[in-house]
């Protein structure tokens, strides 16, 4: 037994160094680990060299309505997505596997990182509480997400009809290379 406390303590210590890695706010670590925010806090300073940033997570659902940000987290859940449905993997494991491949994404693209970790367990959160869904464009087929109560039969995404202000040479980039990703 007590072999057993110790063997997923450990694991515990191990994914909270991850997410800590991959920019996790400690609200993200007390909800996903059993670790007290005590040993938390510790472990943050331990791997960042500072102690975490105080006060309450800002994110509103409707961050992830402007242009660019619906973009990139509509990768991440289609990634996600693909991830819980056809490898296995669920819960804060999915996250983290998703979020490495948004990563990866991102820097195989040379684009710039617009979601972070912590938005990316909150769109999840969304999503889970069915504040925010993901719609199929008419246009491309690819799936975006969308206010769950803004769902339209006739949903055409950002890439399809981008605004003037997306900026050209950057939209046009972005735009083949989501599209790849999203119709997948
Ligand atoms: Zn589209």
């Amino acid at each position: 037994m007590r072999v057993k406390s110790i063997l997923s303590e450990g694991k515990q210590i191990q994914l909270a160094t991850e997410l800590v890695k991959l920019g996790a706010r400690l609200q993200v670590l007390e909800a996903s680990t059993s670790l007290s925010r005590e040993r938390l806090v510790k472990l943050y300073k331990e791997v960042r060299g500072v102690s975490p940033p105080k006060g309450m997570l800002p994110y509103s659902e409707d961050w992830f309505m402007g242009w660019q940000p619906n973009m990139h987290s509509s990768l991440f859940v289609n990634i996600y997505n693909y991830l819980v449905q056809y490898a296995g993997v669920h819960d804060i494991e999915a996250i983290i596997k998703s979020y490495q491949l948004y990563l990866e994404h991102v820097q195989v693209n040379q684009l710039q990182r617009v979601l972070s970790f912590t938005r990316a367990w909150t769109l999840i959160r969304f999503i889970e509480s069915n504040v925010l869904s993901v719609t199929p464009c008419v246009k491309c087929n690819g799936h975006f997400l969308v206010h769950s109560l803004d769902i339209q039969s006739n949903h055409i995404c950002g890439l399809c009809h981008v605004p003037s202000r997306a900026g050209k040479t950057k939209q046009n980039s972005l735009k083949s290379k989501t599209k790849q990703q999203c119709a997948a």
